[in-house]
């Protein structure tokens, strides 16, 4: 037998349904904050995410799949989905008159050689939005909102953004020495990829999952006592409209998240109870330019489908699992089975959820079937019947069962189901 990749998983049954009701539930909120889709490869220029998601990112360093395909080019299967919408952003010119929004999302799979666990997949989904041309913290607290709101949405009510800001350059950079004094003489306590990271992006050294519960690390200087004033502001202005919008969100000064583009606002979804983030994001001004296109900020966040889907699986009840169809269509002779083929069809083009089996089976297990499907109604054909154009309708909770016309067998289940 071949077996799926190590990380990997199929997603079917119960996971397909609740994928599927994510993904609708989605496009209905992009479709009032009028984003619109992107869909861009799976696979990118492996400079893209080198120069993009940053040579210092454990993303990139350690968990990229890259290979060289038929043609000697270098090729990286997309890790996170930001970088390639920058990419066709700047390709396809859609820098508009720069002053309107560009808003849009997409949904898609990504690729990480990570240590499989559980959360954590090497063949993982996520759902993003980005918007370009706004640098204001209105759009940023509307971002943020939006995958707040979506979360919500989605039953998981106790949701919270944990907000953190990594201000403007002037700002990093006074952080970023404090940083470095302090950590330079404890190094050796940490781990070596802190090392490393102390030497190439000190900033990363917060993001550390191995060290993260030492004192060392707990002790570590603020970002908010190094914020420039016009940071401060922004920053004060930005939880001021989270407030205003009803987003529970509260300061988590360690999370820098673990791309190398941000700057400004930062953010991760996590629920009250829960130590996996759902999602996050932040504000990109620089990679726009750092990707070869114009002067243009962008901010953004990303969700994780595959942990909200085992979330909301353990969350449902039963019930809530059972299939639940509107009609369903029993027949044996030949005649009887032609005519439940072009009925289904009849029902289905009318939005009646229809099922019957083309197989030969015996109405007994035909009742069985349906009864498992939890079928609202049973269309029981025989032929005497289908000869006088009558159809034999049982509603299976009452138990009644009546002979109507065929001609009125789509309206009397539009009105009973
Ligand atoms: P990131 O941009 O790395 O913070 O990823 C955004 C979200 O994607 C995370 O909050 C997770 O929900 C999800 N995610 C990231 N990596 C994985 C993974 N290896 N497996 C499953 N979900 C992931």
């Amino acid at each position: 037998m071949i077996t799926k990749p190590k990380g990997t998983y199929d997603l079917y049954g119960t996971e397909g349904k609740l994928y599927s009701y994510i993904s609708a539930l989605v496009d209905e909120y992009m479709v009032n904050y009028n984003y619109s889709k992107i869909r861009t490869p799976i696979f990118e220029s492996s400079e893209l995410f080198h120069r993009g998601v940053g040579e210092t990112t454990d993303i990139v360093t350690k968990e990229t799949y890259d290979f060289q395909d038929r043609g000697g080019r270098s090729i990286t299967l997309r890790p996170e989905g930001t970088a390639g919408v920058v990419r066709s952003f700047i390709e396809n010119k859609m820098y508009g008159n720069k002053n309107d929004p560009i808003k849009m999302y997409y949904n898609g799979t990504m690729y990480r050689y990570e240590r499989p666990q559980a959360g954590r997949f090497r063949e993982l989904t996520q759902i993003g939005a980005e918007v370009f041309n706004s640098d204001e913290a209105a759009t940023d607290a509307e971002v943020i909102s939006l995958g707040y709101y979506i979360l919500k949405d989605l039953g998981l009510e106790n949701v919270v953004v944990k907000l953190n800001t990594l201000g403007d350059l002037e700002s990093r950079k006074s952080y970023t020495d404090a940083l470095v004094k302090y950590l330079k003489p404890k190094i050796n306590d940490l781990c070596e990829d802190c090392q490393r990271r102390l030497e190439t992006n000190p900033l990363r050294v917060l993001d550390c999952k191995f060290d993260a519960e030492s004192d060392i690390l707990k002790n570590v200087p603020k970002i908010s006592g190094y914020l420039n004033k016009e940071s401060q502001d922004r920053f004060n202005k930005l939880k001021d409209l989270l407030t205003m919008l009803d987003v529970d969100y509260e300061i988590d000064e360690n999370i820098v998240r673990g791309l190398d583009y941000y700057d400004h606002d930062v953010w991760e979804y996590y629920l009250e109870d829960g130590s996996l983030a759902l999602g996050g994001g932040g504000r990109y001004n620089n990679l726009v330019s750092t990707l070869g296109g114009p002067d243009i900020p962008a901010v953004g966040f990303a969700f994780g489908i595959d942990r909200i889907i085992a979330l909301l699986k353990d969350r449902l009840s039963e019930k809530e699992l059972e299939t639940n169809i509107d009609a369903y269509i029993m027949a044996v002779s030949e005649e009887e089975k032609l005519y439940a083929l072009k009925l289904s069809q009849d029902l289905r083009l009318n939005n009646i959820i229809t099922e019957y089996t083309t197989n030969n089976l015996s109405l007994k297990s035909q009742f069985k079937i349906a009864d498992s499907l939890n079928a609202k109604f049973l269309i029981i054909l025989n032929n005497e019947d289908l000869q006088k154009g009558l159809i034999n309708i049982k509603d299976n909770a009452t138990k009644e069962e009546t002979k109507i016309d065929e001609s009125s067998i789509i309206d009397y289940l539009l009105s009973n189901i």
